[in-house]
């Protein structure tokens, strides 16, 4: 039974470990234009991640509180499956690179054949972002002390430069 969903309720799904200011551009951007935005975690249990899914829902509602349109939620599994049983009619992405429109065309393709009900819309950060990726933070972040805090400040909210040199501090004591 096809469900319908609601073209005015856009689901944007990513990793966000850790969120960056690249996902807060994307979805601001589409706040202004969706009526709500659900911020959705996916959660991967073959990768280890740096930050916990709760950590970064966490972190995420922290920074996001000033749009009243958006949620922040975790999801295991499909996230068309996801967008589905938010009853959303759009998947949000963001794009970057022509390296991520291959990526993610391929993507939006494989989501359409197994949901065709919900269209996959692409946003431009602004090009002060276009360089940001949750990899390259996490080797900034590696360095540590105060030229990695001083660093990371471009990459990310300031809110989360604290917790991700905490975590890599710990792992560096955990290994030593
Ligand atoms: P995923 O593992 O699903 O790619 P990410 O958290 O890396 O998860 O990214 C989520 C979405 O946000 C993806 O569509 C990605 O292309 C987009 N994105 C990530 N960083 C940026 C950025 N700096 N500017 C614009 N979009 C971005």
């Amino acid at each position: 039974m096809s469900q319908t969903l609601n073209p005015h309720h856009a689901i944007y799904v990513g990793s966000f470990d850790p969120p960056t200011l690249g996902h807060l551009d994307i979805v601001e951007r589409g706040a202004a234009i969706y009526s709500k935005i659900t911020v959705g975690i996916g959660i991967n249990p073959d990768k280890r991640p740096l930050f916990s899914p709760e950590e970064r829902q966490q972190m995420l509602q922290g920074l996001l509180t000033r749009f009243p349109n958006v949620e922040v939620k975790c999801f295991q599994g499909l996230a068309v499956n996801f967008v589905q049983e938010c009853g959303g009619g759009v998947m949000l992405r963001g794009l970057r690179t022509l390296t991520d429109v291959e990526a993610e065309f391929t993507m939006s393709l494989a989501n359409r054949t197994l949901a065709a009900e919900i269209e996959t819309v692409f946003l431009m950060a602004s090009e002060k972002y276009t360089h940001i990726s949750s990899s390259l933070i996490k080797q900034i972040a590696q360095l540590g002390g105060d030229v990695a805090e001083e660093k990371l400040k471009d990459f990310v909210p300031r809110q989360v430069v604290g917790p991700l040199v905490e975590k890599f501090a710990l792992k560096t004591s955990n290994q030593s």
